[in-house]
């Protein structure tokens, strides 16, 4: 069985498609969004999800959050005495929504379709397969978040042709894509973003805002009390996309603080960081070769799409609302689960065809000559352009740039930069040449680059009609079958609660924090109830689970009312 899977910044999900639909899966806590949060408790045990997100509110420091931007990355997480790298983190969240998927469906799943952030070059790709692989699960396709949601849009769209702007504002990164829907063809027509723009910028901004209202210093609180202004900040930032204003409350050690706030202050502290979401915009419309009034759509997708503010800066820019027809937390992993229903080639789904685009250009090092007659080198030469429809083959001739040279090495790089020295270097290639005055021998260099983003560099020298070529994997280093199945080894060893106990270790997490944040009498009872409650989870004794869970439980919320 194949499902779609959308590995978020902050939250993830997965979908099945299922009698001529997708559907998200929900998770062991009945819940639709996974948080992409991963901790290791003082036991050693490692908590994933909901749990996990819960303990970090306690524990920032034995938890991770925001992983996927430092995918395809060397960052590494020490969580409890575990090394791990955000391709195992990912793994991580995978596998709990592999074994939430299994559960629903009642058959092994060990195939997923894996959305990722447009802009998300060859080596975060290859980050998450990787991912995938270490989670048991075969990952093929990896598409693209916006293309997944053009699908999910595609598919219940009546019209014939349509032009979408997929607007996509998640927790850590902002993508833009074009496309166009024509019969059963979606074309890509342009891809920007920025990889560093997202709803946790959003909640930066509004830390900041807190502890100016707090009237303290960052640096001034211990890590437990910057996650409780951090959590406070959330609350605002949730609450401010519903209400005209809110009041939090912040509990430093003793004392407890009500800071509250209203949407227009708090849209005013935001117009420079939305300002930021135009540059992309502007991109892609040039690149797509439209104009705003071509677009006929525009899609919402993440959840900071929800900011009432993000909705009429983009109503203001298109002169049109915002399609949210699908939940814009949804669409990714419905499309998702599309793709992988066209992969298992279902009868029930049209299949589309989708042509892609390269999201970044593609080119070689060259010398430029200098006013003074000499050479300047570390100039970029563009082969492939971004967003040039994929597969895409381009050839370029270049001159040698000294007499005498009896060699040409191709440098190739990745990105937009002028300059090489601030664009991705890929690898080279190095062929011989006759020895000649400079400028006589020319090689023509051919990109090649496909679907699953591998670029093939071939390099003829004209006069001699030598060949060799490369494929290109990107600089991330790629892990053997061997090293995988070690590292596989290793993850196993972990110890991670089993999944039907989820909901109880929540819920000792929750009791954790209440306790911290109760005092006097209150704690004792909450001390109690949880040594009752650990009691009967250690006799398995069902009914006595059922019963001191539902008195720890009703403690809580009594104490919190
Ligand atoms: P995603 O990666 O798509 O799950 O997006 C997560 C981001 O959306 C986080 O930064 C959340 O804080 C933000 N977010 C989710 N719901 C809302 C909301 N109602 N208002 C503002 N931001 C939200």
């Amino acid at each position: 069985m194949i499902v779609g899977i959308d590995l978020g910044t902050t939250n993830s999900l997965v979908a099945v498609f299922e009698d001529g639909k997708p559907h998200i899966i929900e998770n062991r806590h009945g819940e639709r969004l996974t948080p992409s949060v991963v901790a290791v408790d003082e036991s050693g045990e490692v908590l994933i999800g909901k749990v996990a997100r819960e303990y970090s509110l306690i524990h920032p420091e034995r938890s991770a959050t925001v992983f996927k931007r430092f995918m395809g990355t060397e960052k590494e997480y020490l969580l409890g005495g575990h090394r791990f790298k955000p391709e195992d983190l990912s793994s991580l969240i995978l596998r709990s929504l592999k074994e939430d998927a299994e559960q629903y469906l009642g058959c092994p799943v060990d195939e997923a379709v894996i959305s990722v952030p447009a802009y998300f070059d060859d080596d975060r790709r290859k980050a998450t397969q990787l991912a995938g692989r270490l989670a048991g699960l075969k990952v093929e396709r990896i598409i693209s978040e916006p293309t997944a949601a053009a699908i999910t849009y595609g598919l219940y769209d009546k019209q014939e042709s349509t032009r979408f702007l997929v607007f996509d504002l998640g927790g850590g990164t902002f993508d833009v894509s074009i496309l166009e829907l024509f019969d059963t063809i979606l074309e890509v027509r342009a891809v920007a973003g920025d990889n560093y723009l997202g709803g946790e910028n959003f909640t930066e901004i509004m830390e900041k805002a807190l502890y100016e209202k707090l009237g303290r210093e960052k640096d001034s609180l211990d890590i437990r009390q910057q996650a409780a202004v951090l959590d406070a900040a959330e609350e605002m930032k949730l609450a401010l996309s519903e209400e005209a204003e809110h009041t939090v409350s912040v509990r430093l050690g003793e004392e407890e603080t009500s800071l509250t706030m209203t949407v227009s202050e708090y849209e005013k502290q935001c117009e420079e960081l939305l300002e930021k979401l135009r540059e992309p915009l502007q991109r892609s419309i040039h690149d797509a070769h439209v104009r705003v009034s071509d677009i006929d759509q525009v899609v919402l997708v993440g959840g900071a799409t929800r900011m009432p503010m993000v909705r009429s800066f983009i109503a203001r820019l298109f002169h049109k609302f915002p399609d949210t027809s699908v939940h814009p937390d949804e669409a990714v992993a419905l499309g998702a689960a599309i793709q992988a229903a066209m992969k298992e080639r279902s009868r029930e789904v049209k299949e589309v065809i989708l042509t892609d685009v390269c999201g970044f250009t593609l080119g070689t090092e060259v010398s430029v000559d200098r006013m003074d007659g000499s050479q300047e080198a570390g100039h970029f030469s563009p082969i492939i352009e971004r967003n040039t429809v994929i597969p895409a083959s381009r050839t370029e001739r270049y001159y040698t740039a000294h007499d005498d040279q009896d060699k040409v090495t191709v440098r190739v790089y990745q990105g937009e930069s002028r300059l090489v020295r601030n664009n991705l270097f890929l690898g080279e290639l190095t062929v011989d040449v006759p020895r000649a005055p400079r400028g006589e021998e020319a090689i023509d260099v051919t990109f090649t680059y496909d679907i699953n983003a591998i670029l093939e560099v071939e390099v003829k020298v004209v006069s001699t009609g030598e060949e060799k070529s490369r494929i290109f994997r990107g600089r991330y280093n790629q892990m053997t079958d061997e090293e995988i199945a070690a590292r596989m080894k290793e993850l196993a060893y972990l110890k991670i609660g089993p999944r039907d106990q989820a909901e109880n270790k929540l819920l000792l997490v929750r009791a954790e924090k209440a306790y911290e944040e109760a005092m006097g009498g209150d704690r004792t009872m909450i001390a109690q109830c949880v040594r009752a409650f650990e009691e009967a989870l250690d006799s398995r004794d069902r009914e006595k689970i059922l019963d001191t869970r539902r008195d720890l439980v009703e403690l809580i919320n009594a104490i919190k009312l």
